[in-house]
């Protein structure tokens, strides 16, 4: 029997959030909430145990927001700075879990996150967490996080950048990507809920858009899709009137359960 499993969509935005710097809100009515990104991240619940996807430079307020108080391991898409940046936060992660956490990402994510922020993989010099302490977990394909079973696929980011799909037991989550062959579509078959990549309605050179997303949702035959890492050009009234009744903007917040 499938477990049970909580996905919160921690952040749904762009690298920039919604509204990006100035304010800009781009199309995006600033009136309703569901309007306000932070960076792309989810918290995914099941067995008694948290993993957080990406640490982004939201991720105090976004475990603020959520009440919880800390995860069981991190698992990383891929090393851009709207998915690291927040990584100073697990500090109080740590803190909170009383122990150092395991990441799990590819070796060439892991050896990015290890150049540009040493001291969170170093030991420890003294008996409290002054600074976050991760273990680096390099991966692919399928593994066990915090006795959670997941299994990690690549997607292509454009511009040769790879980044890890994840799934978990029937659901899945595919943030940053630009095309997906056969065997990320191989992996997300027979899923129930998908969080997918879909930036803006334009063709964009690193992220699916509008119309590919709803293709790819059509061709996983998903019957819950939501849609992630949106740009301030797609408001989320109207994006939800284009969609299909099984599709839907996320916004942050959102809890799914399956
Ligand atoms: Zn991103
Ligand atoms: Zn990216």
């Amino acid at each position: 029997m499938a477990e049970d499993i909580k996905v919160t969509v921690l952040g749904c935005g762009g690298s920039g959030g919604v509204p990006t710097i100035g304010p800009d809100w781009g199309q995006c009515d600033p009136k309703n909430p569901k309007n306000h990104r932070k960076r792309a991240s989810i918290l995914i619940e099941t067995r008694g145990k948290r993993l957080l996807v990406d640490t982004g430079p939201d991720l105090r307020e976004q475990l603020l927001a959520a009440h919880v108080p800390y995860v069981d391991a991190i698992l990383y898409t891929h090393a851009h700075a709207d998915h690291v940046h927040g990584i100073d936060d697990l500090r109080n992660v740590c803190k909170q879990k009383g122990t150092a956490l395991e990441a799990f990402g590819t070796e060439k994510t892991l050896q990015e996150l290890q150049q540009r922020f040493p001291y969170a993989f170093e030991p420890l010099k003294a008996n409290f967490f002054y600074k976050p302490q991760l273990i680096a977990k390099p991966i692919l394909g399928a593994f066990q996080a915090a006795d959670i079973p997941v299994f990690a696929f690549t997607q292509d980011h454009g511009f040769g950048m790879v980044t890890l799909g994840f799934r978990v037991g029937d659901f899945a989550y595919s943030t940053d990507v630009k095309h997906l062959d056969d065997s990320a579509f191989e992996a997300l078959s027979g899923i129930k809920c998908w969080v997918v990549d879909c930036i803006q309605e334009a063709e964009h050179p690193t992220h699916s858009h509008f119309q590919q997303t709803l293709g790819w949702i059509e061709r996983v035959g998903v019957q819950e899709a939501y849609l992630t890492h949106m740009n301030p050009s797609l408001d989320y009234h109207e994006t939800l009137k284009k969609c299909p009744p099984h599709v839907k903007p996320a916004y942050d917040g959102l809890v799914v359960t399956l």
